[in-house]
């Protein structure tokens, strides 16, 4: 038997084991329903079962658009950065340095957790929300950085024929956002006019993955619609993007992510006592601070499970 395809291995290898090279996997999410008789309704694709981290991006909820309320009391984080994004809505974050800021669609609520920060969120009215809630895990070398806050009201913009892509995170084709990262990276949310076809340059060291916002694209020759996200691994000198209608997509990607991490709740650390220690800190009210003008109680941690948490890699092993 041959394989015939004329491009071969761009759908096969399915990413696991590693990301030696292209591939096109759509990645399932899973619905999760975030707290209260009005909460908001999320796909969770990052962490997947399989491919748990894209670059140093290790968690990613798409939600909305919908009309819902967001309520997140105050609740801790260690070892990661926050990145909230907004499609439709607005969204209040307060944090333990003081912070106090409404992000609108087309702005950046970037916040560094390093080695603890508490936050709340919230949405100053009932209306439509539609973003995304990402997070970033910190390499060893940052993971104990002061925790900080960074609003951008306004991000640099790659422009061609059909499409313009807003750079959040890291840099794209030279253009640079101003957020602090601490690994290579790239987050950037592409719009595509109708009748696009387009190619976004890549790094061929970077894996990629994108999520379709709004509408429906073609993603390196898969088509993709909301719900999963496409895993296009690396080695690819570009990315090839069509749309027929007009299409917005969340792209991320970075350097594979080799530190192997625990994911808890709201933390990010290397091994379980270390977690363990977190929770406790957490819920003996030491060092992470309080949220001024918070409207509702600090989020009490669950229990630890019975079962020590593991480290793991970026795939499954
Ligand atoms: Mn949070």
């Amino acid at each position: 038997m041959s394989n015939l395809e004329r491009d071969p291995g761009e759908t096969e290898c399915g990413g696991r084991g590693g990301a030696a090279g292209p591939v096109s996997e759509p990645l399932p999410g899973r619905e999760v329903v975030l707290g209260g008789p009005r909460g908001m309704k999320v796909t969770r694709t990052l962490p997947g079962r399989e491919i748990r981290t894209v670059g140093a991006w290790c968690f990613l909820d798409h939600y909305g658009p919908q009309r819902a309320t967001m309520r997140v009391p105050p609740h801790p984080h260690t070892g990661l950065q926050t990145v909230s994004w907004l499609v439709e809505g607005e969204v209040l974050h307060r944090d333990s340095l003081g912070s106090e800021r409404t992000i609108r669609p087309g702005q950046l609520n970037l916040m560094t957790a390093g080695r603890a920060i508490s936050h709340s969120e919230e949405s100053p009215r009932d209306g439509t929300l539609h973003g995304v809630q990402l997070w970033v895990a910190l390499p060893e070398a940052h993971r104990w950085t002061d925790p900080r806050f960074e609003h951008h009201p306004v991000l640099p913009v790659l422009a061609g024929p059909g499409f313009t892509a807003t750079v959040l995170m890291g840099e794209l084709d030279g253009v640079v956002s101003p957020a602090r990262i601490h690994s290579p990276l790239i987050g950037a949310e592409i719009s595509l006019e109708a009748g696009a076809e387009v190619r976004i340059p890549a790094r061929p060291d970077f894996e990629y993955a994108a999520l379709a916002l709004e509408g429906a694209a073609r993603v390196e020759g898969i088509d993709l619609a909301r719900g999963p996200l496409l895993y296009l691994g690396t080695g690819r000198p570009d990315l090839r993007l069509r749309a027929e209608r007009p299409a917005r997509l969340l792209l991320v990607g970075g350097e594979p992510f080799e530190e192997r991490i625990v994911m808890w709740w709201n933390f990010v650390g290397r091994d379980h006592d270390e977690i363990a220690g977190f929770r406790r800190r957490w819920t003996a009210g030491e060092g992470f601070g309080t949220v001024p003008g918070a409207t509702a109680a600090p989020l009490p941690a669950p229990e630890m499970p019975t079962v020590p948490l593991k480290p793991r890699g970026r795939r499954r092993a």
